[in-house]
């Protein structure tokens, strides 16, 4: 792995819409045909998000500061933060402990990758989790996340079945304009799992 130049620096945490976001790795399960950093850019409005090295939970405590200037701090960069779960478990405990409502940006995929139930983990220490469900059905799923695992599309419906008995906010999200994406279809497996459901535009964070 390159290392990390002094013009490259790394960009653990970062505001945008009055929330603190905390980027804590570049490894993703997925591999979005639409995301920046398979389209040549690590940038994100106007940070660059590679990291070179993970942070330490101790760094990214750090680089959030105080999250009483913040609506939320939420786990979100260009990178996976369940594929560091007790990492971003850690984090979330101890900023929660200075106040902070934590939210955390995923692709529904932690069971899957971890190989258990890891949802029980996430009560009390996360206030709200967004899940991209990207699709309506399996074929269009593969077709724009492009997933390792064949089981990638079930595992993420049944992640969001699950962790909503832990966690009091549970939103899933799609990509309006993404093509063959029926977004109406998206809403009603929203609301056929029972959580909230919130159309995203493309390259928009949050
Ligand atoms: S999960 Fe997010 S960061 Fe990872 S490849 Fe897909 S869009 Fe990019």
């Amino acid at each position: 792995m390159a290392e990390q130049t002094e013009s490259q620096t790394a960009t653990i945490a970062y505001t945008l819409h009055g929330n603190r976001y905390l980027n804590i790795t570049s490894r993703c399960t997925l591999r979005c045909a639409f995301c920046p950093k398979f389209n040549g850019s690590w940038e994100v409005q106007q940070y660059e998000l590679r990291l070179y090295d993970e942070p330490s939970a101790d760094e990214i405590v750090a680089a959030a500061g105080s999250p009483s200037g913040y609506r939320e701090i939420v786990f979100c960069g260009l990178g996976e933060p369940t594929r560091r779960l007790d990492v971003m478990l850690e984090v979330a405990g101890r900023l929660r402990n200075k106040g902070a409502s934590i939210r955390v940006n995923t692709d529904g995929l932690a069971n899957l990758i971890h190989g258990r139930d890891v949802t029980p983990e996430f009560a009390v220490l996360v206030d709200a989790v967004s899940i991209s469900m990207n699709a309506h059905n399996e074929p269009t799923y593969n077709r724009h996340c492009r997933p390792r695992h064949p089981q990638a599309f079930s595992a993420m419906l049944e992640f969001s079945q699950l962790v909503q008995q832990h966690v009091p906010e549970v939103v899933m999200t799609a990509i309006d304009g993404l093509p063959g994406v029926d977004i109406t279809a998206c809403q009603g497996i929203a609301d056929e799992i029972g959580v909230g459901f919130r159309r995203r535009v493309l390259d928009v964070v949050g």
